[in-house]
């Protein structure tokens, strides 16, 4: 019965004269997206983004159209020809469908796109109102006849449009993400663990219209091939959303060795995480990466207390995204689920912080002893060394 797609986008209707670049980046966004399930064609039409469906394939569409970001909603309608007794029998068509599947109010609601038809959107509601209601009055069923209508909290809204090309009539929405198209906002450097807080944190920077690029520590072999493809994974489930994914492994055992030789145990995890932050800079501006992403949340662990994460930051010069500062973990761990993530990050794998980690870390750092500790290392030349080690691949979905 449904033969268009309606991709309804927020934000960038706002977007003034720019809008056009932001619609056509989502156009192929969409299409994109789309490509795993088929072939689609995608376009625009007076401010409008409009997918062509059919009965076999609309529902695969919609579950992939609603994960671009940008997008707010998706509504599966009925197009036809420009005709106004059209409209009204596939009102009372689709009302006629909705019934069926259980609603009992409804409430019809018009747009008139053709600001030359004579009737107002108003007139057009109550004109169609009286016309479907006739209709399903006239029915010998009493599903259909005890079928009340209900403008105030109706079970089923049937919106019916009149436009300058052709009519549409549709009642679901399903929601999408919201946010701004991928590639509207700049690039930034994830560090992406293995565990439930980073992707989340990549997702929600991305969904700000930042492309993303990752990357990843691991002390292999201390560390196994496991917990590398473990992150993989998880870089692979996030292309889905922001498209292929850059991820730079790095090896970081011999820094973590070197801090384990010459400094204080219970410093170990804060002085990995400071080298974590440098490389991931030196990376990221090589990369034209403008900021970094982290999954920090204040209070979660003892190396992310606010004194924790001052002297993380301190060895950074370009911002770092912290997108769940301020959230709880099952907030995260609900997006983490919505996203697709959290069957990942879940399964256990050994991770480089885990390894050389302190029975009782410092949860109170001090920068000068942080630094004083340093002094001990060729911070410069471990990071070097680090980088050049590291690899790069593409991750797709
Ligand atoms: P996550 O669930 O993201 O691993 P976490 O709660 O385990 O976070 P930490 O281990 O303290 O927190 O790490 C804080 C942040 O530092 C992570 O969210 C991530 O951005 C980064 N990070 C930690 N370990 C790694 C790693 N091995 N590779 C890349 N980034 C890392
Ligand atoms: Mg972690």
């Amino acid at each position: 019965m449904y033969n268009i797609l309606i991709a309804k986008y927020g934000e960038i209707g706002v977007k003034g004269k720019n809008r056009y670049i932001f619609e056509n980046k989502l156009i192929r966004n969409i299409k994109n997206m789309l490509k795993s399930v088929g072939e689609f064609n995608v376009y625009k039409e007076y401010g409008r983004i409009y997918i062509d469906v059919d009965d076999s394939n609309y529902e695969t569409a919609i579950e992939e159209v609603r994960k671009v970001f940008g997008v707010v909603g998706v509504c599966p309608a009925i197009k036809r020809e420009k005709d106004y007794e059209l409209l009204k029998e596939t009102a009372l068509f689709l009302l006629k469908n909705k019934i069926e599947a259980g609603n009992k109010t409804f409430k019809i609601a018009s747009k008139r796109g053709d600001k030359s038809f004579h009737l107002t959107s108003q007139e057009m509601s109550i004109d169609i109102g009286g016309y479907v209601l006739t209709g399903i009055n006239a029915m010998e069923e009493e599903m259909y006849t005890s079928a009340k209508v209900d403008v105030k909290n109706p079970d089923v809204v049937i919106t019916c449009e009149y436009r300058n090309e052709h009519i549409l009539v549709y009642a679901d929405s399903v929601s999408g993400f919201g946010g701004l198209p991928l590639g509207t906002n700049g690039k930034a450097m994830t560090l992406l663990s293995g565990g439930i807080d980073s992707p989340v944190a990549s997702w929600l920077v991305a969904k700000r219209g930042v492309d993303i690029e990752a990357v990843h520590f691991h002390s292999y072999p201390f560390t196994n091939e496991r917990s590398q493809e473990k992150v993989r994974e998880l870089a692979k489930i996030l292309s889905k959303y922001c498209g292929p994914i850059k991820l730079h492994m790095v090896n970081i055992l011999d820094i973590q060795k070197a801090i384990a030789e010459k400094c204080n145990e219970e410093e170990s995890t804060i002085l990995s995480r400071r080298f974590m932050m440098r490389i991931a800079q030196e990376i990221g501006k090589k990369r034209y990466c403008d900021a970094l992403i982290t999954g920090e949340s204040i209070g979660q662990v003892a190396s992310q207390t606010m004194q924790g994460i001052n002297c993380t930051n301190a060895v950074v010069e370009i911002p770092v995204f912290r997108p769940l500062i301020a959230m709880d973990k099952v907030d995260i761990i609900k997006t983490a689920e919505e996203i697709g993530t959290y069957e990942t990050s879940i399964i256990p794998e050994a991770d480089c912080c885990a390894l050389f980690s302190p029975k009782k870390p410092v949860t109170k750092p001090r920068l000068e002893r942080l630094e004083k500790s340093e002094s001990k290392l060729d911070v410069e030349e471990l990071v070097k060394s680090a980088i050049e080690n590291s690899t790069m691949e593409v991750i797709e979905f």
